[in-house]
């Protein structure tokens, strides 16, 4: 078998005898269907490569090969992975290792080669598994193949390498299969960020040791200049002191982990207690997702109690954010009008964005629209933008709602909103968002601060 005797070679050529016991190691873990190295081989065998030697390295994946399992069965499938592994072995130059490193994904490491070269080997290997014609139990058929390239430096992290070349994989399939794509930084920044996202583990720790917590903004009446409200943006405080964003991790909460992370966060409770004291007249605003919205909803059932318990509902405001789809518009309508009748009060939050729009403002009763700060921060120079708002004031009166613009950040967006008649604020501008307990502890001025004023 060729890609054997060049795994062999590749060890004895490139790295010296010293490595050859660890080798037989490898080669006595080989896939039997296809006679090339597994995965576990093939990474011992690379990382002992990439030692002395830079590399290229691409991945393979058939396309629609569970298709073919389905429609002609395993045995068809199976032909398939032999004839792609044949084409492999057969395009590996001494020195360089071929392996079945998945079900239907393999991978080709060419020690000494440019991207540039790796790039028409891999080509070549498409072109070649394209007009390969294998006998189906229904007849003739092929199918292609989709690459991801990228290269390691002498001493690279291989894990890393290939992690980028699964990127570019990606991509390939992505953009029409049968190709080869090489990794670009594009993709390198985004798998950047991916890393320095927080696993779900880190998530369920997170919430074990209480590190969510709510930091506050406050919103001013711009008519008499006084606070009027907070609103409740939820924090991620690690014990190392980093506050992270909920664009950091909020998805985790609002969409594929439900039942894993289902322990409600702890510091809500405490955000509502400030605000449901006696001698608070202030509401506070609390963020709630589409996804909230789409839970089946039932006349007070339990969560919705729980949801419930403590707070003042005539100082509670709930804003409904855009973060996708609601599926059901009548239950959704329900449950926002049952917290009406408790006095909660429902915001439209980021008017003007995505799903935050004039179909919003007709199918749910809306009591508060918050303009998003794309509207604000271009009221001074763009007209339009001022047509808009001046249009949503109108909307307001005849509808009966209240507005509040986002993200004031500058004297001049204050005045256009001055001038434009909106009669609440918040943003950086007038107040940052500042962790409750601090909050709690201020000077407790309720009048915006008079150079702002
Ligand atoms: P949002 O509800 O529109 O909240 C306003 C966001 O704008 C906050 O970002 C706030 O820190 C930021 N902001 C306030 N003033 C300014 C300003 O002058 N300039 C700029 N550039 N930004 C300003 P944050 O806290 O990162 O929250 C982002 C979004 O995450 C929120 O947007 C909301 O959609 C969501 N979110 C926050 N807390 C929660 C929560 O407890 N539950 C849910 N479901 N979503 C939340
Ligand atoms: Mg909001
Ligand atoms: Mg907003």
């Amino acid at each position: 078998m060729r890609s054997l005797r060049t795994a062999r070679a590749a060890l004895s050529d490139s790295t010296g005898g010293h490595l050859i016991a660890q080798q037989n190691d490898a080669l006595l873990d080989r896939d039997v269907l296809t006679g090339l190295m597994q995965r576990t081989g093939f990474m011992k065998v690379a990382a002992d490569g990439v030692r002395t030697d830079a590399m290229a390295v691409l991945l393979f994946d058939i396309d629609g090969l569970k298709s073919v399992n389905n429609i002609y069965g395993l045995a068809t499938g199976d032909k398939l992975l032999v004839e792609f592994a044949n084409i492999l072995a057969s395009v590996c130059p001494e020195g360089g290792v071929a392996a079945r490193v998945g079900g239907d994904a393999f991978s080709l490491l060419l020690p000494q080669t440019s991207l540039h070269e790796a790039e028409a080997v891999g080509k070549s290997v498409c072109e070649r598994f394209a007009e390969a014609e294998i006998m189906g139990r229904l007849g003739q058929l092929n199918r292609t193949v989709s690459g991801g390239l990228t290269q390691v430096a002498v001493q690279g992290a291989l894990e890393n390498a290939l992690s980028e070349a699964e990127m570019a994989l990606s991509a390939a399939k992505e953009g029409g299969r049968n190709r080869i794509v090489t990794v670009d930084p594009v993709m390198r920044n985004r798998r950047k960020r991916a890393l320095q996202e927080p696993t779900l583990e880190d998530m369920r720790k997170g919430i074990e040791a209480d590190e969510f917590t709510y930091f506050v903004q406050p919103i001013y009446s711009l008519e008499t200049n006084k606070l009027v409200g907070v609103e409740a943006l939820i924090r991620w405080v690690t014990d190392d002191g980093t506050v992270r964003l909920p664009r950091e991790f909020m998805h985790m909460f609002t969409r594929q982990y439900k039942g894993i992370i289902n322990r409600p966060v702890n510091a809500a409770n405490e955000v509502v207690a400030s605000f449901a004291r006696p001698d608070s007249d202030i509401f506070c605003a609390f963020n709630i997702s589409s996804s909230f919205l789409n839970r089946s909803f039932e006349p007070s059932p339990r969560w919705l109690d729980q949801l419930l318990m403590g707070i003042n509902p005539k100082r509670t405001v709930f804003e409904i954010v855009e973060s996708g789809q609601i599926e059901n518009t009548t239950a959704a309508r329900n449950m926002l009008n049952f917290l009406r009748a408790q006095g909660v009060r429902i915001a439209l939050d980021d008017f003007g964005t995505g799903h935050s729009n004039l179909a919003r403002l007709v199918d749910f009763p809306v009591d508060i629209v918050k303009l998003d700060r794309t509207f604000v921060s271009q009221l001074s120079s763009n007209t339009r933008h001022r047509a808009v708002v001046n249009a949503l004031m109108s909307l307001s009166e005849e509808l009966g709602f209240e507005v509040i613009a986002e993200g004031v950040e500058t004297p001049d967006e204050l005045q256009a909103l001055r001038d434009l008649g909106v009669p609440m604020a918040q943003g950086y501008y007038l107040g940052l968002p500042q962790p409750l307990q601090e909050w709690n502890a201020r000077d407790k001025a309720v009048v915006l601060r008079t150079d702002v004023a």
